[in-house]
């Protein structure tokens, strides 16, 4: 229970990666405000859980992470509540899987606003009161594509790429202050993220699900395995120990050896 009076706000944690961050956090005694779409009673099922589960407070907000003025007004009520985000784990994202010259217009603005810009404005928001309180950690979800591309999936890689290089950023600013700032990188790990993209890749390559797992999907993981989202929740959980507060502005793969190859 090392997080115990902490508060951890996690963007994108109703489902996936997001859920199993919030829910590893607070089993640590973090609080947690949990945010994203979905079913109302699924995720009020979900917050009320981790209230039973770990006996701590979890709040939920619906902000949109295209929304600039929606996500200032999540860390300020955040903050209201709680007095600040000591844990801010930027994890939202979706993924659009098209040819370049075919890429819609509309989902390329949104992948760069959620997988990328909405990290820039929640940091930009919580930084002043974790800089006060001179203790923080900063965690945003990146992908084995913030190292090496795939094709048909442009805006995703940029906004990847992108957050690898914001990562670094904001970790310089802030080294003396008792913040640390990184990126996890996993490869791919079994989520709605990638079973909903199952479709379109079979559509782009002409290939069928089984293809598309065994020979798309798994083909770039040495390990043939799929990463679990408990294993990105358990590395995200060590970053907030003492014992990682010397690893700062790097982005940590957990891929399976992809990025070895
Ligand atoms: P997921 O679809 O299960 O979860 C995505 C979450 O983001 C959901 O809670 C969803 O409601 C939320 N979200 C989507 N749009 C939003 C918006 N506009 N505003 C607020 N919330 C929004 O996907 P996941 O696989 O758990 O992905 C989480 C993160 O992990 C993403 O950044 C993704 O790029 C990254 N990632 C996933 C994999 C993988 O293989 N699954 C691999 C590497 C990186």
């Amino acid at each position: 229970m090392f997080l115990k009076d902490r508060t951890a706000l996690i963007t994108g944690s109703t489902s996936g990666i997001g859920l199993a961050y919030a829910r590893a956090l607070a089993a640590e005694g973090a609080n947690v405000v949990i945010n994203g779409f979905g079913d109302a009673d699924a995720i009020e099922k979900e917050r009320a859980g981790i209230e039973v589960d770990f006996k701590v407070k979890a709040r939920y907000s619906a902000a949109n992470m295209m929304k600039p003025d929606e996500i200032a007004a999540m860390v300020a009520e955040a903050e209201k509540e709680f007095g600040a985000i000591d844990i801010l784990v930027n994890n939202a994202g979706i993924q659009h899987v098209a040819p370049v010259d075919e890429f819609p217009i509309e989902k390329w603005d949104q992948i760069i606003a959620i997988n990328l810009s909405s990290a820039f404005h929640t940091t930009r928001a919580a930084l002043p009161k974790m800089k006060a309180k001179g203790w923080g950690r900063i965690i945003n979800t990146a992908s084995a594509h913030a190292f090496v591309a795939s094709p048909f999936k442009s805006a995703y890689v940029s906004a990847k790429h992108g957050i690898a290089g914001f990562t670094k950023t904001v970790a310089l600013e802030v080294a003396t202050n008792g913040i640390t700032v990184n990126a996890i990188a996993p490869g791919y790990v079994w989520t709605p993220l990638v079973e909903k993209q199952i479709p379109d890749t079979m559509k782009a390559r002409n290939l069928t699900k089984e293809q598309v797992i065994n020979d798309v999907l798994l083909l770039a993981q040495p390990t043939k395995e799929f990463v679990t989202v408990e294993q990105v929740a358990a590395l995200a959980v060590f970053l907030c120990t003492d014992a990682a507060k010397s690893i700062t502005g790097t982005t940590l793969p957990m891929d399976g050896g992809w990025t070895a190859a």
